[in-house]
């Protein structure tokens, strides 16, 4: 049985790629690059990001790219939002004693005023925020709160999301309310695919319904 959700951020628990999509097509725009629009971006983009950057604007310093990603971002006029079924999600989680943590890439600031504007700080152990590449923290999350691998899920809306996970050792959950395309998500071969964060509690619920009936310990195969 699933204990344990170490939850992405954005386009996870929050949508908020109007404003990343505004911010990165502001620094693209600076080094005279075409802006991209929300379909080329959800195909082109991916983490860590650097690569991203490394791929449209090789000559660039990441340092200074970032510089002018955290401004544009700070004055985009989208704004964040929860996005559906989030809240009722993580709710849940607290319910039922369920363990949940986030892992971001999102520059630590940001997340952070985010966080508080939400009021959701109560429902995470702890947060890890600003980790561009994921696989290299996932076994220090593990090791330090003494997650089980295999009652340990990820739930993630990139690629990224879902090889941080294969790299870990733990379930991987893909989310289609986000950054990646659902073809680029289903390249990256996830354990489970659902359209959004409801579906997975009713799944979930699902089976914990068969698992505490047959096997209390059973685990989703
Ligand atoms: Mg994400």
């Amino acid at each position: 049985m699933l204990r344990n959700f170490i939850f992405d951020w954005s386009g996870t628990l929050v949508d908020d790629l109007g404003p990343v999509l505004e911010a990165t097509n502001a620094v693209l725009e600076k080094y005279g690059i075409a802006a991209l629009d929300r379909e080329a971006f959800r195909r082109r983009f991916r983490l860590p990001y650097r690569e991203f950057y490394a791929e449209v604007l090789p000559a660039v310093r990441l340092e200074e790219l970032e510089g002018h990603f955290r401004q544009a971002f700070a004055r985009a006029a989208t704004p964040v939002t929860v996005l559906p079924h989030a809240r009722e999600k993580l709710e849940w989680c607290s319910a039922l004693g369920l363990r949940a943590f986030v892992l971001t890439a999102m520059d630590t600031a940001a997340f952070e005023l985010q966080l508080e504007d939400f009021g959701w700080r109560h429902h995470f152990e702890a947060t890890y925020s600003g980790v561009l590449d994921k696989r290299e923290m996932i076994h220090r999350i593990l090791a330090t709160h003494g997650l089980v691998s295999a009652e340990t899920a990820l739930v993630g809306d990139m690629a990224h999301d879902v090889e941080t996970a294969r790299h870990g050792g733990i379930f991987s959950i893909a989310v289609l309310t986000g950054y990646n395309h659902a073809e680029v998500l289903a390249a990256a071969q996830p354990d489970l695919t659902v359209p959004d964060l409801g579906t997975l509690r009713e799944l979930l619920d699902k089976w914990r319904g068969v698992s505490c009936a047959s096997d209390p310990a059973g685990i989703p195969s």
